[in-house]
């Protein structure tokens, strides 16, 4: 049995990382793997990515990596997104543009996948309903893919021709002859109108299992604070207490 802590678009929010690093330790798992996207949005992109290298998080990179590392266009974000991306450009240095740059766009292990957007569309493409789940499943050759993107919890499972949306607040069990597509939700801005780090933990053995979807409160307030005192778009402050 394997245990991992699933993560993803942590967007630079190094108290919400903490929250959910800590809660991690705790529960003992032997690595951690990231589904993307970790600046942008909040103050410490630096800390973040200084941190994930240090407990050698594998990650993949998220659109937010690769346009922040100048190897991805600008154009299709939206006004807040470009700002912040400008933002984070100005602060990073050539240590961290290579690293997220370098970041692969999936990542392959012998019993999953990990991507941060869809297997389709690495980069872009939001797998937020069944039609577009069951595209993803048609180029999944193993029996999990983690995935990002989105910002919220949960996923879809692929069970004898058909797919459903996965309910993140029951634990799943990973059943032989399904496959999955596992979402751990944001740590640093969730969507799903819960303001709380959102992360998974997963126990993979051979071809069972089981995911746990979990939430960790941290200090919001303050990361509003900061995002205000250094100047990035308001709308990311406000957006972090209503978890949208
Ligand atoms: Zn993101």
């Amino acid at each position: 049995m394997t245990r991992i802590g699933i993560i993803s678009d942590v967007h630079a929010n190094l108290p919400a990382l903490e929250a959910v690093l800590g809660e991690l330790s705790k529960r003992g798992v032997e690595r951690i793997i990231c589904c993307g996207d970790l600046v942008d949005y909040a103050p410490w992109p630096i800390e973040v990515i200084a941190r994930l290298r240090e407990m050698d998080v594998v990650s993949v990179q998220g659109n937010h990596d690769a346009a922040a590392a100048g190897v991805f266009p600008i154009e299709g974000f939206t006004e807040e997104a470009r700002a912040t991306i400008d933002w984070t450009r100005a602060i990073i240095s050539s240590n961290e543009t290579t690293y997220l740059a370098g970041l692969e766009q999936i990542h392959k292990e012998e019993r999953f996948v990990i991507v941060h957007g869809s297997l389709r569309g690495p980069l872009w493409e939001y797998v937020r309903d069944t039609f577009v789940a069951e595209e993803s499943f048609s180029s999944l050759t193993r029996q999990v893919c983690f995935f990002g993107h989105s910002h919220v919890q949960g996923g879809y499972v692929s069970l004898a021709g058909s797919v459903k949306s996965i309910d993140p607040h029951v634990q799943l069990e990973i059943s032989p002859g399904a496959k999955y597509l596992i979402n751990p939700g944001s740590v640093g801005q969730p969507r799903d109108g819960d303001p709380r780090a959102a992360y998974a933990v997963v126990d993979l053995d051979h071809d069972r299992g089981r995911v746990s979807f979990e939430r960790v409160p941290y200090d919001v307030g303050s990361v509003a604070r900061a995002i205000d005192r250094v100047g990035l778009p308001h709308w990311l402050a406000e957006r972090l207490a209503i978890g949208k």
